[in-house]
Parts: structure tokens; sequence; C-alpha cells
């Protein structure tokens, strides 16, 4: 028999299990027999009551291998699995309430919607009249109406609606947890966008915790409420997506969330011991914590930049206008920096949704709150 051991374990000492967290996963190492490097490394992340988690980053990177871990259809070597104050790390699959939805849809084409969705409560023995109940009560919840949709066969159905029958035989069962493995990357975008807004309705209307796996950084962001971000088999930063946005722990991370400019620039110590950065002629004092003297990046979103007609306190330095656009509300200018500005092999992107002024007649300003500026070593 399993040994029932308490995770989520609160990091003050004495005060038991922490009763909001559902999924505790902490610690998981595992090297594939005859890999040369961990495909993960020290995952450690949370779910709490009704949260929605997602794990993202690139391919490759170990997002799978975790939520395998979590399912019980891999070992870890080291690490644990907790589900509701339960270390469930050896427990076989079919004995977690864990819920399953991956990319691979896995809906019997022989079966109807309604058969496909009542599988799981026959699974569990439910009675007829009930598994009856529970069906339709789902169907109507992920939008395929029962009166049109129970008898369908899954191939005469669009992937958007399959994805939903996928999802309704998923959550019938009231899993402790659903896992999502990149379920939508064989859609296309604005299916994919849709989709990930009506699963963000229906998870709020059941509640059920969630971890949803994808490498694609806006449906982390449309989905979860909290991002967890690996790379190379680690999660390298947690935190709300305007948490990441504005403050990622390094380029990788900045860049995986959005475009941004990135300028070459140096980090120097001035006379009274501040740090200060210097960007072509100019100087920025006191910006800088946490970096040493040295070559820098100083990083900045299209967004947060602006161009203006005349130097005001905002200016960073000249600019010259290459080129602009207009598409879908957002004016995109690119503009090259004078005043001694070198190693800039990219043009610097503003973007506004107000077309800038005078572009295009005399000087031009590149301007920016000093306080969006971030910096990373080069
Ligand atoms: P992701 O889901 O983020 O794309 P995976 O967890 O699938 O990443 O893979 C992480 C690493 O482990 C990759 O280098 C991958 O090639 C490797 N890998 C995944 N599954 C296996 C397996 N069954 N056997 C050996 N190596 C694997
Ligand atoms: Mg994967």
């Amino acid at each position: 028999m399993l040994q029932a051991k308490v995770t989520g374990v609160d990091p003050e000492p004495g005060r038991g299990p922490r009763p909001d967290v559902v999924l505790a996963v902490e610690n998981l190492t595992k090297t594939y027999a005859g890999a040369s490097a961990p495909a993960v490394q020290d995952v450690s992340f949370e779910v709490r009551t009704g949260e929605i988690v997602a794990l993202l980053g690139p391919s490759g990177c170990g997002k799978s291998t975790t939520m395998r871990i979590i399912a019980g259809l891999e070992d870890p070597d080291s690490g644990t699995v907790g589900l509701k104050g339960r270390e469930i790390t050896d427990l076989p699959a079919h004995r977690r309430n864990v819920g399953l939805v991956f990319q691979d849809l896995a809906i019997f084409p022989h079966l109807t919607v309604a058969q496909n969705v009542a599988f799981g409560l026959r699974m569990k023995r439910l009675g007829g009249a009930e598994i009856s109940r529970r069906v339709d009560d789902m169907l109507r919840i992920v939008e395929l109406p029962p009166e049109t949709f129970r008898e369908r066969m899954p191939g005469t159905m669009s992937g958007g609606q399959r994805q939903r029958v996928a999802l309704a035989r998923t959550l019938v069962v009231e899993p402790d947890v659903v896992l999502f493995d990149e379920p939508m990357t064989a859609l296309d975008r604005r299916l994919r966008d849709r989709l990930v807004i009506e699963l963000r309705n229906i998870h709020k209307r059941l509640g059920i915790p969630a971890v949803y796996v994808t490498h694609d950084q806006e449906s982390a962001a449309a989905l979860a409420d909290r991002i967890a971000v690996m790379r190379a088999g680690e999660i390298i930063q947690t935190g709300t997506s305007l948490e990441i946005y504005s403050a990622p722990r390094d380029l990788f991370v900045a860049d995986f969330f959005g475009d941004i400019n990135c300028l070459p620039a140096r980090v120097v110590r001035d006379a009274g011991g501040a740090m200060s950065a210097v960007i072509g002629d100019r100087t920025i004092p006191g910006i800088v914590t946490g970096i040493s003297e040295g070559d820098a990046l100083l990083c900045i979103r299209p967004g947060q930049l602006s161009l203006s007609s005349r130097p005001s306190e905002r200016a960073l330095f000249p600019v010259e206008l290459r080129s602009w656009h207009f598409d879908a509300g957002v004016f995109t200018y690119y503009v090259s920096g004078q005043g001694g500005l070198t190693g800039m092999t990219k043009d610097i992107v503003v973007t506004s949704t107000k077309p800038a002024p005078d572009v295009g007649s005399g000087e031009l300003w590149l301007e920016a709150d000093v306080r969006d500026l971030q910096i990373f070593p080069s």
C-alpha cells in the first residue's frame, strides 16, 4: 500500500499542507535512457484551486515529459507529484484522477459523440440514466447541444467540434486536475484563438484546475492565471503574463513574450558609485540594478517607445525614419539610431495606435520612459 505523504507544504514550518494547492510538482528530474542531458531538471510548480497554469516553452524543452510524469505515463528519476495533499508519484496512471487532453485526440471514430463522452462514466459503472444526464449536461457546457450532436459520428464534425468532444469526454468524469498538452496545435490560428477563449470560459464555469502546455505565448496569456516558462528542461520563470512581460528574468524570456528592441549599451559606474547605462552618446543615470559593469543590452517593447519632432525630457536620442506601415489599428515605424549609436544591426521598431507627429519632416526623436527599459548582460 502506498504511504500517503503530505505535499504542497507551506515553506513556513509547522503550518501543515496548503489547502489551496491541488497539484504540487516538486523537483522532478528525468533523463531518458541514452540521452546526454535531462529532459526535465528540477521542475517544481503548483496549481491551486480553480487555477490554470501554463507550461510555456519551445519544442523539446520538456513540457510533455513533465505532463506524462504527472499523468503517471512516465516515471521520474527523482522528485514527487502530489495531488490534493497526497503523494501520487508511484500510483499507476489509471488510479490517478487526472484528465488528459492531448493533441492527438484519441476519439473513437466508430462511436457516436454521446458514446465517446460516456466512455469514462461507463468505466466507472454508473447507471444508464445518470450517464445520459451527465453526458447531455457536459455537451451543453462545451456548446455541442445534445439534441443536435448526441448521435453524430466524429467523422462528420469539424476539427473544433471534435476538440470539444474530447474536452467533454475528459471533463465529464470530474478529474481533480486536467492536463492539456498542446491540444490545439493542429488547428488554424483563428479557430485556436476562439477555442482558447471558450476553454477559459468552460474552465471558469467548472472550476477544474488545469495545466495547459503550449509553445504559443499568446494562448498561454489568454488562458492561464499563471505561466511557468521552460527552457532546456528547466522552469526559468513563473508568474502572471503581466509580471513576466514587464519583468522578464532574461533576454530569452523577454523575447518569448513578444517583440522587443535591444540596443547595445555599456554599463558604467559613475563618480558617485551609481550604475548608469551609456547608449550612443547618451548616459541614462541610475536605472541599472543587479548588473555589473560592461557591455549590455537595453531592451524595450515597441509599444513603450514613441516618436517626437522635438526633444522632450522623455527623449533618448535622435533617429531617422526608415519606413512605416499601418495594420489592424496599429502604426509601426522602423527607425535607425543617430547620435553615436553603433552596433545596431536591426531598425528600432516603434508601435502606436496614433500616428506619430510630422514624421519625415525635420528632426525626429525616439522617446521612452526610462523606467520601462530593461537591461540584460550581452
Ligand atoms: P516538449 O514537449 O517541450 O516538446 P518533450 O518533453 O517531448 O518536450 O521532450 C524533451 C526532450 O526529451 C527532447 O529532447 C526529446 O527529444 C526527449 N524525449 C522525449 N520523449 C522521449 C522518449 N520517449 N525517449 C527519449 N527521449 C525523449
Ligand atoms: Mg510536447
